[in-house]
């Protein structure tokens, strides 16, 4: 992989560099926000099913907390690294910007395999977390929440841990917690009806009936399931799905409720049929929207010019690099990204936070039309800035996304 052009956090900086520079901020306001202010590496020992000890390595990036408490997810992946956790926590702060919300953004993740742990490993994992990192969160500094390959039970136990360490209760300490220890209706879907919320808006500008629309989606985990639920549900023709392990096809439309049946835990379903096609030929089908859902540096200067969808709507974090976005944006294509698009699952966060703080909670219709509310003004913003600064859809989002967080520093007094 060229390292120049996949480097994440790299890419994130130049953007970050112009939209500031677009917005008339300068040298030191871009040196400050380019670079998380805080990044805690731990290693945390764990006692495997078996008696041995295994050591793992885990992330916390706190980007920038001018605005508010940090706040974003944590993951469990073999891949993750530093510089990734560090762009993430940045993406978190934009998404958090776009969408108005009072946060800087944060992420954290452990470099692991979740698939290959049993449950308890898994628990003692997610406690020995957040022991090592207890001190650097809480619900009015860092709030964590789900991310690839986490859940509601990890939150729980994460909760739990924090809880005892506290000595009192703190649901409000982190998000995408089960509904009956203070979840939020909602928030389980919360990533997947933003992205749809984000598709009609697309289809509305082409001028596309959702009825009938060839939706063709990478991943298969909680942002790809769902989307391809409510997608199916909405009468699209759902033609392509894939997960870590392949890919399946069907011009006709592919059966989505047997395929959601079948899934496991993690996303996986591919491997129980016929593969009708790879991985990379999904992301080239002949569609009207494509959604990348599952990770990083998956439409590149390599395959940009084979896309044939009309609208890509990115409900993973960085799918694209910034070379293919420029290739992308140069044919016409409509891109609707990360930091707007998956922005839905943060929003309903918040939401599931508020809700802690008061000790009362909404119903889901509320929970729905708020978030509906707010994807939409995102949307508007981002897609006014794009035509009118003449800017792509991406520097649009980042410049909605940082302008916020810019001057909540400048009013504080630090640049
Ligand atoms: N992990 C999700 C994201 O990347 C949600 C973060 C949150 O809810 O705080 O946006």
């Amino acid at each position: 992989m060229n390292e120049m052009t996949n480097d994440v956090l790299q890419s994130t900086q130049v953007v970050i560099e112009q939209a500031l520079r677009r917005l008339g901020f300068g040298d030191e306001m871009i040196e400050l926000l380019k670079e998380p202010m805080r990044l805690l590496t731990v290693r945390i020992p764990v006692r495997m099913d078996d008696g041995t000890t295994r050591v793992f390595t885990g992330y916390r990036s706190q980007h920038n907390d001018a605005v508010g408490p940090t706040k974003g997810g944590v993951r469990f992946h073999p891949d993750v690294t530093e510089k990734e956790v560090k762009a993430l926590s940045i993406w978190m702060s934009l998404k958090c910007g776009i969408a108005d919300l009072p946060y800087g953004g944060g992420k954290g993740g452990i470099v692991c395999d979740p698939r290959k742990m049993s449950f308890r490993e898994l628990e003692r994992l997610s406690r020995g977390y957040v022991r090592a990192i207890s001190q650097l969160v809480g619900p009015s500094k860092d709030i964590p929440a789900p991310d690839v390959m986490t859940n509601s039970q990890i939150m729980a136990w994460m909760m739990d841990e924090y809880s005892r360490i506290r000595e009192f209760d703190s649901p409000g300490f982190i998000t995408g917690k089960p509904i009956v220890l203070g979840g939020s209706k909602g928030r389980e879907t919360a990533t997947a009806r933003g992205v749809v919320i984000m598709i009609h808006e697309a289809l509305r500008l082409k001028q596309i009936e959702i009825k009938g629309a060839r939706i063709v989606i990478q991943g298969f985990g909680n942002a790809g399931s769902y989307l391809a639920k409510f997608m199916h549900e909405a009468g699209a023709l759902v033609i392509g799905i894939s997960d870590v392990n392949g890919a399946l096809y069907n011009e006709e439309g592919l059966d989505i409720p047997h395929l959601l049946d079948r899934r496991d835990s993690f996303g996986n379903v591919t491997n129980l049929f016929p593969n009708t096609i790879g991985n990379d030929q999904l992301l080239e089908l002949d569609c009207d929207v494509l959604v990348p859902a599952a990770i990083e540096n998956q439409i590149t200067e390599v395959n940009a010019d084979r896309i044939r969808a009309s609208i890509i709507v990115e409900a993973a974090n960085g799918p694209t690099t910034l070379e293919a976005t420029r290739m992308i944006t140069d044919r016409g294509l409509l891109l609707i990204p990360d930091v707007l698009a998956s922005a839905g699952g943060v929003i309903v966060s918040y939401f599931e936070w508020v809700q802690n703080n008061q000790g009362y909670y909404w119903d889901e219709d509320e929970v729905d039309h708020k978030l509906r509310q707010m994807m939409i003004r995102g949307f508007e913003n981002v897609y006014d800035i794009h035509l009118t600064r003449k800017v792509d859809m991406r520097l649009a989002a980042y410049m909605a996304g940082v302008r916020k967080m810019a001057e909540a520093v400048r009013f504080r007094g630090w640049v």
